[in-house]
């Protein structure tokens, strides 16, 4: 089987090697051209039509690909996830809307196309808030909390071009995602919970939670419904803010995900490996944790430590040119024993200029 992977970044990457023992002819091609409206030119789509007519699958490691060239691609070739999934995580609005019309608890949204609009989501949000752009905001970029009214008028100079989303802001005490793979004959295979440290918007930490609570089950039918809607193939990850008892659905990600990392080495199958089993169409495999503490460490711009690493850590380096703020690598930490896993991650953490982001762990 022939398949072809849009973006050729470390996600990529990890899918590729993932499936090394599997018979599978895997290609990873730089992402298409797109414009800020993410539009590809008819040349472009036309292109792209040829190049991978002759695969069996396409996939894609990241979400900024135009729809229209997907579609195209798709009379001829088999395109997994849907692209209507990924039409909606393509924008915000959308996405709200997808949860809300879903009955997944969410916070509460505008939409945002003028300053009067603005001035209403003020009113009706109150304060603090928050506005983003709806398309193409990643890792924090393309949002501004709006704290007062003195600074409303900083919110619409800054991103008053783009088409906007104002929500709620949301008093978190924590925030997690949900994992998940589905597969070509309607079954899902749900990773454990995780909880997900951000700092400047990026993710810094990746907790795995063991706990079959409350909120767990509460993901996993909220990911259900999504996957159900889409009719889903391959690996989809949900974002959630925590408070309380209450999961509010933040974001969605329909590939593979930087909070699923973990299960490289912490489970006996990886989000990447699902993700391919799924679109080549064989079975996902129901993942189990490998050990009883686990935890991930992105590494933001600054290399793997080198330092001799205990057997319990495992390194992976993406092979990018350092510059500041690029996801470089990660770590992942996977201990039976609480007392050897902190000892481990207190070892990383002193060779690392990141702070570490939980106190207790
Ligand atoms: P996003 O790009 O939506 O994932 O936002 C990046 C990060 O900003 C999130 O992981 C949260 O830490 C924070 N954030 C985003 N939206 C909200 C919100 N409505 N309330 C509180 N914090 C938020």
């Amino acid at each position: 089987m022939k398949i072809a992977i849009l973006g050729n970044g470390q996600l990529a990457q990890m899918l590729i090697e993932s499936v090394s023992d599997l018979a599978l002819e895997i290609d990873a091609y730089p992402l298409p051209e797109i414009d800020a409206n993410g539009q590809s030119t008819a040349a472009e789509i036309s292109l792209w039509q040829q190049r991978l007519k002759d695969y069996d699958v396409v996939t894609y490691e990241i979400e900024n690909i135009s729809v229209e060239l997907l579609q195209t691609v798709n009379e001829e070739t088999r395109i997994f996830p849907a692209i209507d999934g990924l039409k909606v995580a393509q924008d915000r609005l959308l996405e709200k809307t997808t949860f809300k019309q879903l009955e997944i608890e969410t916070n509460t949204f505008l939409a945002v196309n003028s300053w009067a609009d603005l001035r209403e989501a003020a009113v009706s949000l109150g304060y603090p808030f928050i506005v983003k752009t709806r398309r193409f905001g990643y890792d924090g970029k393309g949002q501004y909390i709006v704290k007062a009214p003195e600074s409303l008028s900083k919110a619409w100079d800054l991103l008053g071009q783009y088409l906007l989303i104002a929500e709620s802001f949301v008093a978190f005490d924590y925030e997690v995602s949900q994992v998940a793979s589905a597969d070509q004959f309607g079954n899902i295979a749900f990773y454990p919970l995780v909880r997900n440290e951000h700092r400047e918007g990026i993710l810094r930490e990746t907790h795995v939670l063991h706990e079959e609570d409350e909120l767990t089950f509460s993901a996993r039918e909220s990911v259900r419904r999504l996957m159900m809607h889409f009719d889903y193939v391959g690996t989809f990850a949900v974002e959630f803010f925590v408070k309380g008892n209450v999961l509010y659905a933040n974001e969605m990600a329909p590939r593979v995900h930087n909070s699923g990392h973990w299960s490289i080495d912490g489970a006996n199958v990886s989000q990447f490996r699902n993700h391919m089993l799924a679109i080549s169409g064989a079975r996902v495999v129901e993942p189990h944790a490998n050990a009883r503490h686990m935890m991930m460490i992105n590494l933001i711009g600054e290399n793997v430590p080198a330092v001799e690493l205990p057997e319990n850590v495992f390194v992976k380096s993406y092979g990018k040119e350092l510059r500041p703020g690029r996801k470089m690598g990660h770590v992942n930490i996977v201990d039976n024993e609480l007392e050897t896993f902190v000892e481990s991650i207190n070892i990383i953490y002193q060779n690392l200029k990141a702070k570490p982001c939980l106190e207790e762990f």
